[in-house]
């Protein structure tokens, strides 16, 4: 008997600066890859033609699309499968489950960028086998996906992980959102580019340092409010900054981490919460977007059947 062929599943997504669209495996394999400029207005016809384009390169031999998941900038609402997102005024309020799904007839799963992330690092990435772990993004956006005790969290409408808006300096810079001292404020590369006036790359070292600082600072807040033993930095920020921030990140994780069964002490080499970087880089987005459709895809299937990490991101799932 021939080897079954294995599922495949469709991966989309949407961010303010660019569209993206794969095949994915159920080996985390990229098998197609396609993505374009977001254009300024009609953001859907140019994602229609994307996701169209990337089906119809789909090799006939790699196994039938089985879900999607698809992955849009915050903030979305799980429940009614529509988006809002804070820099595509285009896209305020549209029903993105229900669109795609038309589109696509396809199993549908709705997520953050970095809900999916997660599930990406701990599928074929870095955290295999860790059961509790923060991927925390640092890019334009400042969000993070949180899998605790093997489950991913999604919050009341899906929204969990916005750790951007952690307050890291009280009445300090002015955020995005309107409130003062936001992490997103001191460490995205929005905010750091206007605040510098060049880009990240030129960032003196000070700035550097504080924005590892920063870091450190919400991670051990998050680290204690969800007992974390593996915390993955991944985007644009960590990439560009290296490891004079990575070792600002540590250290102030270190020192705000007094709390007894967070301590890094006594063996200061090997502290109880990591802190690595994200093994998945520019894959990271549809890997993990396939891995929302995997999930949607087991429980279409129904309960009884276990699916590691089931999870409530994936609890409402357009298939009509
Ligand atoms: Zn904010």
């Amino acid at each position: 008997m021939p080897a079954a062929t294995p599922s495949t599943y469709l991966a989309i997504d949407v961010g303010h600066d660019r569209l993206a669209a794969g095949v994915v495996n159920d080996y985390g394999e990229v098998l197609v890859r396609d993505r374009v400029a977001t254009p300024q207005r009609d953001v859907w016809p140019a994602l229609q033609r994307l996701v169209r384009r990337v089906v119809a390169a789909r090799p006939e031999d790699v196994g039938p699309l089985r879900a999607c998941g698809v992955t849009c900038e915050g903030p979305l609402d799980r429940d009614t499968g529509t988006v809002d997102p804070l820099h595509m005024p285009s896209l305020r309020g549209f029903e993105m489950r229900h669109r795609v799904h038309e589109l696509t007839r396809l199993p549908t799963v709705l997520a953050s960028s970095s809900q999916a992330r997660v599930l990406a690092e701990r599928w074929i990435g870095a955290a295999r086998g860790v059961r509790d772990v923060m991927v925390l993004l640092l890019t334009d956006t400042v969000e993070a996906g949180i899998v605790s005790n093997g489950r991913l969290l999604g919050g009341r409408r899906g929204n969990a992980g916005q750790i951007g808006h952690m307050i890291v300096e009280p009445d300090g810079h002015e955020c995005v959102c309107g409130a003062h001292g936001c992490l997103w404020a001191y460490v995205s590369g929005a905010a750091l580019a206007a605040e510098m006036n060049r880009p990240l790359r030129r960032a003196p070292d000070a700035v550097v340092e504080r924005t590892g600082r920063m870091v450190g600072r919400a991670i051990a807040g998050a680290a204690a409010v969800f007992d974390l033993r593996l915390v993955l930095l991944a985007g644009t920020v960590p990439a560009t900054f290296g490891p004079p921030f990575l070792e600002a990140a540590a250290q102030e994780l270190d020192q705000r981490s007094r709390i007894p069964h967070l301590r890094s002490m006594p063996d200061r080499a090997r502290p109880l919460v990591q802190l690595g970087v994200a093994a998945l880089g520019r894959e990271a987005a549809l890997v993990g977007a396939a891995g929302l459709g995997r999930l949607a895809l087991h429980q279409a299937r129904g309960p009884s059947r276990p699916s590691a990490g089931a999870d409530a991101a994936a609890s409402t799932v357009a298939s009509r």
